[in-house]
């Protein structure tokens, strides 16, 4: 059986190699996957997958098998946008390959995992599938944009929820097992308009978010430290202002707060520290997680709250030890365990339904979202033969 794996991820490595290109030559910033939507169901049909659905989100989903457990591969297609062009050595789109390595926009995060997942699916479809098992390749989208939301849809409106979902983020090959968690807050403070002639007789929006401002700067120097994800974060990052004039005071300010949580905060943990500093009790400002609404088409739309939990997995749960016993069968030592820096679609999985979840992609998560945007053939070929002996292991 190994020796037809081998066998088999030498016959594809070469198309992989293509797919890849390919994948990176088509631009898929958030909410722009059509193209590249087109392609992986092209590739799937390829596959002879026994059931292709393109959902109300725009995720695409193939099916293979219809055993009664089943395991995702979650494949974000979209990529963040390329930034200044000027910073590129290699053209973005290009997919160039110099010394072994991939260039272009997603190649690390992650053209790369669509296509090992997506080729590692085409050999599993050669060999068989475990008995009583589905597997699910799922092309999801508007990651970059709101993690999880992709998810969101899948299990509330298509019912996939699935035993277990292998996350085809880059991670360098090692096995991830949680990650830092996030909120979006915003913040209020009222005033009362006056003519910049008189401001003495009006209350100043702006005036009363400094000082909410600035104890926000404070708290960021003594944010807890978590033992597994280091340091909480938080920090402002927008600050909008309204008032009848520029000549008038401001009668509205609002800020925007990016909060990272440790292993055990959550929304409701974020808000109470900010409800509890003295500057936010004496401005009587006000404190939510925004939340927004994605039309879908139609007419019809999703609504959800900007909270991303964290998550983590116990070393010892039984899809954590079938990952690291089919590393040790494939690269013949023990896996480093690792906790992403930042946010995935497992915010939704693990985070929001409890789906065990784990991590493991190629690519090296410094390239990601960068001009060096890049990808190691080896790495690939190395991620394609993981996902066939991760899923065999449910043999
Ligand atoms: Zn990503």
């Amino acid at each position: 059986m190994s020796d037809d794996v081998k066998f088999l991820v030498n016959e594809t490595k070469d198309r992989m190699i293509k797919l890849t290109q390919n994948l990176i030559a088509i631009p898929s910033p958030p909410g722009k996957e059509d193209a590249i939507r087109a392609y992986v169901k092209n590739e799937m049909e390829s596959i002879g997958l026994d059931e292709i659905v393109i959902d109300g989100m725009g995720n695409i989903y193939g099916r293979l098998g219809k055993g009664k457990h089943s395991i995702a591969l979650d494949c974000h297609m979209d990529t963040v946008d390329i930034g200044n062009l000027e910073k590129w050595v290699h053209d973005p789109f290009g997919g160039l390959i110099t010394d072994g390595i991939i260039y272009g926009r997603g190649a690390s995060d992650q053209k790369g995992g669509l296509a090992s997942a997506l080729s590692a699916i085409r050999i599993i479809k050669e060999i068989g599938l475990p008995k009583d098992l589905k597997l699910i390749l799922v092309g999801s989208v508007g990651e970059e944009e709101h993690e999880g939301l992709n998810w969101q849809y899948l299990v509330e409106v298509e019912g996939i929820k699935p035993d277990f979902v292998i996350l085809t983020e880059p991670t360098n090959l090692e096995i991830a097992i949680g990650q830092k968690g996030r909120v979006d807050l915003k913040i209020e403070t009222d005033g009362v308009s006056a003519h910049g002639a008189n401001p003495d007789l009006g209350v100043n929006a702006l005036y009363k978010m400094l000082s909410i401002i600035n104890s926000i700067i404070e708290l960021q120097k003594n944010m807890p430290i978590d033992p597994l994800f280091g340091k909480s974060q938080i920090s402002v990052t927008d600050i909008q202002s309204s008032s009848p004039n520029i000549n008038a005071t401001p009668d509205k300010t609002i800020i925007h707060v990016d909060r990272r949580l440790g292993s055990e905060e959550s929304d409701v943990t974020a808000m109470t520290q900010l409800k509890n500093l003295q500057s936010v009790k004496t401005t009587n400002a006000r404190i939510y997680i925004p939340e927004y609404t994605k039309q879908i088409g139609e007419g019809k739309s999703f609504s959800f709250k900007s909270y991303y939990p964290s998550w983590t997995m116990n070393q010892e749960h039984p899809l954590v030890q079938k990952a690291i016993r089919a590393y040790r069968y494939q690269f013949h030592q023990t896996p480093p365990l690792k906790y992403w820096p930042f946010s995935t679609n497992g915010a939704a999985t693990k985070g929001i339904y409890n789906i065990p979840t784990i991590g493991f992609g190629p690519g090296k998560e410094e390239h990601a979202h960068t001009p060096e945007d890049q990808v190691a053939i080896d790495q690939l070929v190395d991620a394609m033969e993981y996902y066939v002996r991760l899923v065999q292991m449910y043999n």
